[in-house]
């Protein structure tokens, strides 16, 4: 019953996300009007907008106009509401399910905008830096200097390489929306699980990269945007960080 509820909240605040997802970096207002659709700018009535429920009933079409919408929409309502459930099953009905609820949620609408727009919104990245700063304090397990020194490494580590991209390969290699973004993370992973997600990110953003290059024909400035993979692998980390460090511990051991 705890789950279900869990998931239904999970749904309901995807649902929200991809308001945000679609307006934030139009600069419009996430409240205000009520949902349209994009294509006719039909208001949608609140039985076609229940998450999932709405676009498999509608076949992934406008009731109005018939034409498709987005399968970003339930995606993201999927991803959200799974997210509310590891993190309901992993850590209880605690404070730290629900602040690790709300990171999930953040990166997913980080990993959305950046995917389609290459901007990281402020919004998101500083308002989760903020909302983490204060979680620190207000946790009694988590030294907040702990929390705010791997903010600001990681913070710090991301602007050396936008730097030096910047300086030494006259490219624009990263935006400094990725120095935001991996404040946010540190402050709420930690050292450890920071040091893990950078990895996990960077290894995965290299195999997609290598991908484009050698199928797809792309060159080597080919812009990735690095949103996603960071989101990615903050999200396992978040979940098997220690695991997949004491994992490295053992191949250090043998070698
Ligand atoms: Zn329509």
């Amino acid at each position: 019953m705890e789950e279900a509820l869990t998931v239904i909240l999970g749904l309901i605040v995807g649902s929200f996300l991809n308001v945000v997802i679609c307006r934030m970096p139009q600069g419009k207002s996430v409240v205000l009007p009520a949902s349209h659709c994009p294509r006719c700018d039909a208001a949608i009535p609140f039985y076609d907008n229940v998450p999932l429920l709405s676009y498999a009933l509608l076949r992934g079409r406008c009731r109005s106009c018939r034409g498709r919408i987005s399968p970003r929409y339930p995606l993201i309502e999927a991803l959200v509401a799974l997210g509310f459930w590891l993190s309901h099953h992993s850590f209880g009905l605690t404070l730290h399910a629900a602040a690790s609820a709300a990171f999930l949620s953040l990166l997913i609408a980080l990993a959305a905008i950046d995917l389609e727009h290459m901007v990281l919104p402020d919004e998101l990245t500083l308002g989760g830096a903020l909302l983490f700063l204060a979680y620190a304090f207000v946790h009694p397990g988590i030294k907040w200097w702990e929390a705010v020194s791997s903010g600001l490494g990681g913070a710090l580590f991301f602007a050396l390489l936008y730097v030096f991209y910047l300086k030494v390969r006259k490219i624009e290699g990263l935006g400094f929306g990725d120095v935001k973004m991996a404040l946010m993370m540190g402050l709420f992973l930690g050292l450890r699980r920071l040091v893990v997600a950078v990895m996990l990110a960077s290894f995965s953003g290299l195999l997609v990269g290598l991908f484009f290059i050698v199928f797809r024909k792309k060159n080597l400035k080919l812009a990735l945007p690095f949103g996603p993979f960071l989101a990615l692998g903050s999200a396992v980390s978040l979940f098997c960080g220690e695991a997949i460090l004491a994992w490295i511990a053992t191949l250090w051991i043998r070698a």
